[in-house]
């Protein structure tokens, strides 16, 4: 008689391949091997492989290895061309039955790409891109937006329930990339709407807490304001008040504005928030910001406030 699986233990009992082993694909790869996933883990860096053989994990010695007989592949890489190189690599040592898992921001084209490379091989293939950052990930509370068949996240599930709280399946393939996309338009527009608050506020002698407690009552309220607040004081665990250090870098910011930027252009949507969102974005990486919190955007807008103003 089989023995039930233990609490907090995955129903699912194929093999997993994961690779790309950085900031994300560590913490979740180890909670898969902490459900008691058999995850064999895979990244082209030497240093990710020692962290991930530091951490417990069994790593494979090349992507080949890694890959063969996998039930599941899930890359956690930084682009797509990054996926598409990987795939290149063990599409044709892969199982029929394999389902390829990709969680990375890959961008709508970039899913695009590849699920055609997935489909060219007959394989099942999903983009279950993430928001919830690194915290999340360690925590197992990531949210995954997913895009692909019903019946292939279905055989999936159990894997996203060990390393997430929340599973969106949001349409067709690149519907999950679709919609971590557009959030993150809101999201990077609304922090330098807040930022530009703030810094205005400021000028007209306005305290910080007492902004914050009017707009986080009022019709101001967004993600932005009450959980990343730029403006050190009001939101004691907000990165403002660790001199934004950690969290979600800017860079990542602009990457993904970027991706969010070419999707509106290949569908013929004005998207010029984004546009304009993009560009400070990219100002505030030129200046040697791009490793701090995105909400460091308040120090950029602020400093470009002390030009001289017009003559009237
Ligand atoms: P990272 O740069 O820390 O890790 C990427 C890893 O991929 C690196 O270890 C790198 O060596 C490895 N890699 C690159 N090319 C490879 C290849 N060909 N074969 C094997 N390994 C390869 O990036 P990250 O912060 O973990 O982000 C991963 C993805 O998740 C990105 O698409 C990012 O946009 C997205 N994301 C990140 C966050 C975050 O807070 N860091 C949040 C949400 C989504």
């Amino acid at each position: 008689m089989s023995q039930p699986p233990a609490a907090g233990a995955v129903a699912f009992i194929g093999a997993v391949a994961f690779i790309g082993l950085g900031r994300m694909g560590l913490p979740m790869a180890a909670r898969l091997a902490q459900a008691g996933v058999p995850v064999r883990a895979y990244d082209s860096s030497p240093a990710a492989r020692a962290s991930a053989q530091a951490a417990g994990l069994p790593v494979a010695d090349s992507i080949q290895a890694a890959a063969a007989g996998a039930d599941v592949v899930i890359t956690m890489l930084p682009a797509s061309a990054h996926v598409l190189e990987c795939y290149a690599a063990i599409l044709g040592e892969l199982k029929d039955s394999a389902v390829l898992l990709d969680c990375s921001t890959a961008g709508v084209a970039g899913a695009g790409a590849i699920h055609a490379a997935a489909r060219e091989r007959g394989l099942a293939s999903l983009d279950a891109p993430v928001s919830g950052g690194v915290d999340g990930a360690t925590a197992g509370t990531l949210t995954f937006m997913v895009g692909g068949e019903a019946a292939d996240l279905a055989r999936v599930e159990p894997l996203l329930a060990a390393m997430g709280r929340r599973v969106f399946h949001c349409g067709p393939p690149g519907a999950g990339q679709a919609a971590k996309i557009c959030n993150n338009l809101i999201l990077g527009a609304s922090m330098i709407a807040v930022s530009e608050a703030f810094v205005l506020g400021e000028a007209l002698g306005l305290s910080p807490q007492s902004l914050y407690d009017v707009a986080s009552t009022s019709s101001g309220r967004c993600f932005a304001l009450t959980e990343n607040c730029p403006a050190p004081g009001p939101r004691p665990a907000s990165p403002a008040n660790h001199g934004y250090q950690a969290g979600f870098a800017g860079d990542l910011m602009l990457k993904d504005l970027r991706l969010a930027q070419a999707a509106a252009r290949e569908a013929g949507v004005a998207a010029r928030l984004g546009e304009q969102a993009a560009a400070i974005y990219e100002r505030f990486s030129a200046e040697g910001r791009g490793a701090l919190d995105f909400s460091g955007v308040i120090v950029s807008i602020r400093e470009s406030g002390t030009a001289p103003r017009e003559a009237p």
